[in-house]
């Protein structure tokens, strides 16, 4: 079961501490783009995720989109970050982790991924050795693949906060 547990459980991304991650030595984040930074039919990044990004460049961590969807979609998503991106990484397998890592420079104790899915985002930075972040999905919608999968996450994250508020007390 731990090994579909993730590192730490947000909101959003917005929750995440850029400060604290750069005290801890982080130098590269790795994001998973749909229903994690926006919904999966939204095409480009708002100013949120504009700003959001620069303030994490600021800190000198850098960024790796790392997504199973199309190159369109990921090339046209990325047309004003400029950051490094892959497409159909098949996540949860490891291969595309280990490619962003070596694009940033970083060693995966460096590395963090923020994703919303447990299956493909958490299981695969687990089987990566990368610490995770999972966030809360940006939308309800869902592909019919994903939807499937809703149902099974649901009992997992019960378990990951029954196990998170027995180690609290
Ligand atoms: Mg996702």
């Amino acid at each position: 079961m731990n090994k579909f547990f993730p590192t730490e459980y947000l909101p959003s991304i917005y929750e995440i501490d850029i400060d604290e991650l750069k005290k801890r030595g982080k130098k590269g984040i790795i994001f998973d783009i749909d229903n994690t930074l926006v919904p999966y039919d939204v095409a480009e990044p708002p100013q949120s995720i504009i700003a959001f990004f620069e303030k994490i460049r600021q800190a000198g961590i850098k960024i790796t989109l790392v997504s199973n969807n199309t190159e369109d979609r990921v090339t046209r998503f990325n047309q004003n970050l400029k950051v490094f991106a892959l497409h159909k990484s098949q996540k949860p397998f490891t291969k595309s982790f280990k490619k962003a890592l070596e694009l940033m420079d970083c060693s995966k104790e460096e590395a963090l991924i923020v994703g919303d899915q447990i299956f493909t985002d958490v299981y695969g930075g687990n089987s990566a050795g990368i610490e995770t972040i999972l966030v809360v999905p940006v939308s309800d919608k869902d592909e019919w693949i994903t939807k499937i999968k809703r149902g099974l996450e649901k009992r997992v994250i019960k378990h990951y906060e029954k196990q998170r508020a027995k180690h609290n007390r």
